[in-house]
């Protein structure tokens, strides 16, 4: 089949471009060295993982050792720049295990490319050429994966991330591990499940986000309307009872900022939140995109007029 399309996927200080019809269906906990899994409707198509290393790997041997130990693996010499790798017969396809040195950042990225039939060239030279890592010293990182296109402050690192039928849940902490800040970012399909009318309201939203949260954990203590992406949108200061023992005896109410909007053109809802005393400095690097080309939000201006 031809394929013409191809899509960005940034994840993990990773970006890259691959066929549009390849998802992630699998990636290694926040926690583990990143490795991600693309396929398609039906089958795997690409294993991946990168690593920074201490010391700069000779790839050149790396691969002449696995022709002379596996049979049937034959070196692949015109591969885009900086890539290694070989080919070997899988069923009726072929099976690529590729890596490249990135010197400037020491990252080691390491694939597998798996050709049901024929091996489609361009389509394997365009992932090569587009795979790069992010340096970690950009002011905003973007993460682009399940559908979801973030700018975040670079500081901020993934936590934990959650894809379910209908719902995608990225958490990011920065700071100190004490402090557990958390910037929560969820994407909602079936918006005309919950809102079968055509125009939706920022109360609707505000009636919608509260039905979701636990009223023994956290109230609303401010909402007014707003606008995200060019949305209608909610905004939402949270009081909520935090974890620690000694902070819940004395009454300490955490303070969270939450922004949700209908994507009329994604059929979607979003719900962004961050800690309130943060806002102000995350308003200039975070951005949530979805639909169209803007970034731009109006989000925190009330917060900056009003202090
Ligand atoms: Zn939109």
């Amino acid at each position: 089949m031809a394929i013409h399309e191809f899509q960005r996927l940034c994840w993990r200080n990773i970006e890259m471009l691959c066929p549009a019809e390849w998802e992630m269906t699998f990636s290694s906990s926040p926690a583990d060295t990143p490795r991600i899994i693309l396929s398609d409707r039906r089958y795997e198509r690409l294993k991946m993982q990168w690593r920074q290393l201490s010391y700069t790997p000779e790839l050149s041997r790396v691969i002449e050792k696995h022709q002379d130990e596996v049979e049937h693996v034959t070196i692949l010499n015109s591969l885009p720049e900086g890539w290694y790798g070989t080919i070997a017969p899988c069923g009726s396809g072929s099976v690529i295990h590729a890596g490249k040195f990135f010197s400037k950042t020491k990252m080691l990225v390491e694939l597998i490319l798996f050709w049901n039939k024929q091996r489609e060239k361009h389509i394997e030279e365009k992932i090569m050429e587009s795979i790069h890592p992010v340096s970690s010293s950009v002011q905003s990182c973007l993460w682009e994966a399940m559908g979801m296109k973030v700018k975040i402050p670079s500081e901020c690192t993934l936590s934990a991330f959650n894809a379910e039928a209908g719902q995608i849940l990225w958490k990011f902490m920065y700071g100190d591990k004490k402090s557990k800040k958390e910037v929560i970012i969820c994407r909602i399909a079936l918006l005309r499940a919950i809102f079968p009318q055509p125009d939706i309201s920022w109360e609707d939203l505000k009636a919608f986000i509260e039905s979701q949260a636990n009223p023994r954990k956290s109230r609303i203590a401010r909402a007014e309307s707003s606008t995200y992406n060019g949305h209608t949108a909610v905004r939402i200061v949270w009081l909520t009872i935090p974890d620690g023992m000694i902070k819940r005896l004395t009454g300490y109410k955490n303070k969270i900022v939450e922004v949700a909007w209908a994507c009329p053109v994604e059929e979607k809802i979003y719900r962004l939140s961050i800690p309130f005393e943060d806002c102000h400095v995350l308003s200039e690097k975070l951005h949530v995109k979805c639909c169209g080309d803007r970034w731009k939000s109006t989000l925190y201006d009330k917060e900056q007029k009003g202090k």
